[in-house]
Order: C-alpha cells, then structure tokens, then sequence
C-alpha cells in the first residue's frame, strides 16, 4: 500500500510517501517570511503554501523512488504518483486558509489519479510519530503531546483510538518558550533559542513558580506573568540584566516548562497504570526535555520513546503513518470533506 500524504497546517508545507507503513520520503518546506513579523502571519502562510506545494509534493515523490532505488527522471516520478494507493491530508486543525491549500491539493489530486482520499487529524497524526521508526511502543501507551497550539497527555488504545486524558487550560508549552523567548528579545519561534542558550545554563539560579493546577491538566499562563515581572524588576536595577545572564534565565525557564510537563506525566503514568510513555510534537524537540524524560524514565522504569527530530516538528510522514492505519480499517474521508481550525477528538 503506498500512501502520498500532504501536511499544511501552520506554516510548514510538506509531502511524504509511506508503503506498508515504511516511510520512503519524507520532505519539508519552511516558511522564513514569518519570523520579521514575530509570529506566524496567515495570509502569508496560504500564499507560500500556494507556491510551495507542487514543489513540494514533487521531491517527496522524487525522494521516494531514490529510496527504492528507482528512477528519478520525471516519467518514473509519474509511474509512482499512478501507483499510488490514496492520498491523504491534514484536515484539522490549524489555520483555516492554510489547511484549505492542502485539502484542496489532495482533493484535486484523488479526484484525478481515481482513488480515496484520507483525512488526518494533526494531533493524532503527532501521537503516532511513534509509530514511525522501532523502537516503537506497544498499546496501550501514554503520550505526552508538546507543541506551538495544544499540550496534551494522550491515552493511546489503538492506532486509532486516542484519549485525550490531560490538557491545557491556557498556553501551550510552545507558547510559554515562544513567549518566554520574546520577552527576552530572542526572534520567533523562540523555543529552539531557549533550548540552545540553556545549554551552558544554570537551572536552578532563579525559581519560576509551579501552577498548582488539579488532576492532569496544564497551566502556563501563570508562569509567562511570573517572568515578565521577573525581567522587569531585574532591568529596572540592571539594564543588560538580560545580556548578562541569558543562559541562566534560559536554562531555569526551560526547567520549570519541563517539570511541570514531567510532573504531570508522573501523575498519568500513575492513574493510568501504563509505564509506556512516549512524546511528540516541536517541543519533544526540546533537547532537555528529551534527556529528562529519559532520566524519569530510568528512575520509574518506564519504557520512553522520542521520535527523531525530524518526526517531531511538523512533518507529512506522521500524516502518512496516521493515513496507513486508517487505510486497513477502510477509514475514507468523502470529496466533500472540508477542513476545520479546530476539531473536537
Ligand atoms: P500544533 O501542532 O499544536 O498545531 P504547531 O504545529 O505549530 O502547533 P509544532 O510545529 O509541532 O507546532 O511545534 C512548534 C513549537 O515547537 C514551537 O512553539 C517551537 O518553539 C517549539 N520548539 C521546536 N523546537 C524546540 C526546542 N528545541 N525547544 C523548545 N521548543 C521547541
Ligand atoms: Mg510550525
Ligand atoms: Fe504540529
């Protein structure tokens, strides 16, 4: 079964080709127009979405055949886009006139080539990165979900049965680097920033508060007003208190974010009863975040899964992984189908 998949939610356009669950390409097109306006700007990201996709879904195409060692010139990349057995796509959520891009690409496209289309949810899609590459975990398991727009801990049954069991009552985790990152002046997104300069940082020279926020779910705006009165108080007496001390305020932003991530999967793994416990989504490309979990993980003896970093960030193999479980249960979206900025799970 070969599956072409198309990711275009936020402001990442990407394509990847997936046979009997084996990811072959793997491709994805950043969008740097945003990072002037501090933030992603929609109407830009349709526009480059518009200008990247064909592009987009070509390589992945191209890369797929050089991976199963076939042909690259433009008469096999047709051979294979023929031999295609659905198309799938982001269908929420997301922005809404990015979504529109990709739904309307894979529509048009199964419409010609005569075969199913799939629709993915992206959150679900994140989950199952796990799936992606061994060592993958077995069901159930536990999947702490960490990205620009949703922290999540996810009950994972099946491939296709997915419990959201914990969320955030405010900011995402993303949200609260992203933040944290601009009111220390640093570009956006601010989170690979944050993780770089904590590197050679102190995570314990200042203290940020831990919300006490009940059963699984997460708070970070607290955290965000914490700091910004942090830094106020600290130019006021010192304007290069920033300068001076970027790793340290770093490093002890990026603990806090961690622990009150990591306390509450303590805190599932516990009621639940399931010591698998996986991550996903941008943040889990968070290089403290991964060797704490892996730390916790040894402390417990859980099983942890990190997906590589590409499968972290937003990536069309996680839809193609996702698209291939939904094909053996037969699970076809309708032409008529439309994407959604939000969807209930
Ligand atoms: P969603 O998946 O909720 O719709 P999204 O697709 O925009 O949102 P992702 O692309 O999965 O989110 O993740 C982007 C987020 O990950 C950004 O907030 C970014 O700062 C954060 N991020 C990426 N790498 C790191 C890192 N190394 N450390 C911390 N945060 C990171
Ligand atoms: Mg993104
Ligand atoms: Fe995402």
């Amino acid at each position: 079964i070969t599956i072409l998949a198309i990711e275009s939610s936020c402001d990442e356009t990407a394509a990847a080709v997936c046979r009997d669950g084996v990811i072959l390409s793997n491709f994805i097109a950043n969008q740097t127009v945003h990072e002037q306006y501090g933030g992603v700007v929609p109407e830009l990201a349709s526009r480059a979405h518009m200008q990247n996709i064909v592009p987009v879904v070509y390589a992945a195409l191209q890369k797929a055949n050089q991976q199963s060692g076939e042909p690259t010139d433009e008469a096999s990349i047709h051979a294979l886009l023929q031999s295609v057995h659905a198309i799938a796509f982001t269908q929420a959520p997301g922005l809404i006139g990015s979504l529109l891009v990709g739904a309307q690409f894979a529509k048009s496209l199964a419409l010609a080539l005569n075969v199913p289309l799939i629709a993915v949810h992206h959150m679900q899609a994140h989950v199952l990165a796990n799936l992606i590459e061994d060592p993958r975990p077995e069901f159930p398991f536990l999947c702490l979900t960490v990205s620009g727009g949703h922290t999540q801990i996810v009950l994972a049954e099946s491939p296709l049965s997915l419990k959201v069991i914990g969320e955030t009552m405010d900011d995402a985790a993303g949200e609260a680097f992203d933040k944290s990152a601009k009111l220390l002046g640093l570009p956006y997104p601010g989170g690979p920033l944050i993780d770089k300069y904590a590197q050679t940082g102190d995570p314990n020279r200042f203290k940020f508060p831990e919300p006490q926020i009940p059963g699984l779910n997460f708070s970070f705006s607290g955290l965000k007003t914490a700091i910004l009165y942090f830094l106020q108080e600290n130019t006021a007496n010192n304007p290069n208190f920033i300068e001076e001390n970027l790793a340290d305020i770093c490093a002890s932003i990026q603990h806090r974010i961690i622990s009150i991530l990591l306390n509450k999967v303590k805190a599932a793994a516990r009621t639940t009863g399931i010591d698998q416990i996986c991550i996903a989504g941008g943040v889990s490309a968070n290089s403290g975040l991964r060797k704490a979990l892996t730390e916790m993980g040894q402390k417990h003896n859980w099983r942890t899964f990190i997906p590589a970093f590409q499968y972290c960030t937003d990536n069309a193999a996680m839809i193609a992984i996702t698209a291939y479980y939904k094909f053996l249960e037969n699970d076809f979206a309708d032409l008529s189908v439309s994407p959604t900025a939000r969807a209930e799970w």
